[in-house]
C-alpha cells in the first residue's frame, strides 16, 4: 500500500451530519450514522489513521438556548454533553461494522468513555482503532471547531477533514449568490479577513499556527470521504 498523502487525519463532523432527513425527523439517525461510519470504515481500509471530533448542533446548541434565557455557561455545558451522545452513536455505528473505536470525551465521565489522554489516543490510533472526540476542548465559549483544530494539533494530524453538507468553500453563499465562485485553495488569512464560513475564527488560527490543511467537503455524498482523500472529488483546501 503506498504511503497517503495524509495519512493521520481528524475528520470533523457537524451534528447535523447525523440527523435524519425530514421525513425521519431523528436527531440521530441509525441510518444516516450508518453511512457516515461505512464511510469512515473505507478511509480506514484505505490506510488512513482516524481521529473524529462530533459536534452536538443536531441535539443542543449553547448559544441559542442563551439566546432563550438559559445561563451561558450552562447552556454550553448541556452542548458538550450532546457531543457525547452523539459520539456514542458514532462509536456504535462503527463497531456494529466491524471497526474498534474508542471515545474520549474532554469532560470526565468515567461510566460513559475515556477522559481525553493524549497518550493513550495515540496508542488506540497506533493499534488501529478510530478514537472519537467529544465534549469539544471542554470548556463554555468554546465550539467543537475549536474542539477540532485542539486535537488536530496535539494528535500530530496531517489534516483537519471537515465534513459539511456543500462542497467546499465560497466567496459568497451560492444559495443566494448564482455568480458564487468555489475556491480550490485558499489562505487561512483570505478565510478570516473575508469573514468565510469555514469554521470559527479561534479553529482558523489554530490551524493556520500549527500548519494543519482544512480539507472542506461534502460528507452527504457517498463516497466522498474516500475519493476526496484520494485527492480526486470536489473540495476546498484552506493552507
Ligand atoms: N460546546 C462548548 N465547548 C466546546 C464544544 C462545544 O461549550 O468546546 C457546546 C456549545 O454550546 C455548542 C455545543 O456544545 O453549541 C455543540 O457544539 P457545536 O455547536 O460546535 O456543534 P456542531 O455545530 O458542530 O454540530
Amino acid at each position: 500500500m503506498t504511503v497517503p498523502a495524509y495519512k493521520r487525519i481528524l475528520l470533523k463532523l457537524s451534528g447535523e451530519v447525523l440527523m435524519g432527513d425530514g421525513e425521519s425527523g431523528l436527531a440521530i439517525d441509525p441510518s444516516v450514522t450508518a453511512r457516515v461510519a461505512g464511510e469512515i470504515k473505507d478511509a480506514q481500509a484505505a490506510g488512513h489513521e482516524l481521529c473524529v471530533v462530533v459536534g452536538g448542533g443536531n441535539i443542543f446548541r449553547g448559544i441559542s438556548a442563551a439566546a432563550k434565557g438559559i445561563e451561558r455557561a450552562t447552556a454550553d455545558y448541556m452542548g458538550m454533553l450532546a457531543t457525547v451522545m452523539n459520539a456514542l452513536a458514532v462509536q456504535n455505528a462503527l463497531e456494529q461494522i466491524g471497526v474498534e473505536t474508542r471515545v474520549q470525551s474532554a469532560i470526565p465521565m468515567s461510566s460513559v468513555c475515556e477522559p481525553f489522554i493524549r497518550r493513550r489516543a495515540e496508542r488506540h490510533l497506533e493499534k488501529g482503532r478510530v478514537v472519537v472526540f467529544a465534549a469539544g476542548v471542554g470548556s463554555p465559549f468554546f465550539t467543537t471547531d475549536s474542539g477540532a483544530a485542539l486535537r488536530a494539533a496535539e494528535m500530530k494530524c496531517d489534516a483537519l477533514f471537515k465534513g459539511t453538507s456543500v462542497d467546499g468553500v465560497y466567496n459568497a453563499d451560492p444559495k443566494k449568490d448564482p455568480t458564487a465562485k468555489r475556491y480550490e485553495t485558499v489562505s487561512y488569512d483570505t478565510v478570516l479577513a473575508d469573514n468565510l464560513k469555514v469554521m470559527d475564527a479561534s479553529a482558523i488560527a489554530l490551524c493556520r499556527d500549527n500548519n494543519i490543511p482544512i480539507v472542506v467537503f461534502n460528507i452527504r455524498e457517498p463516497g466522498n470521504l474516500a475519493s476526496v482523500l484520494r485527492g480526486e472529488g470536489v473540495s476546498t483546501v484552506v493552507q
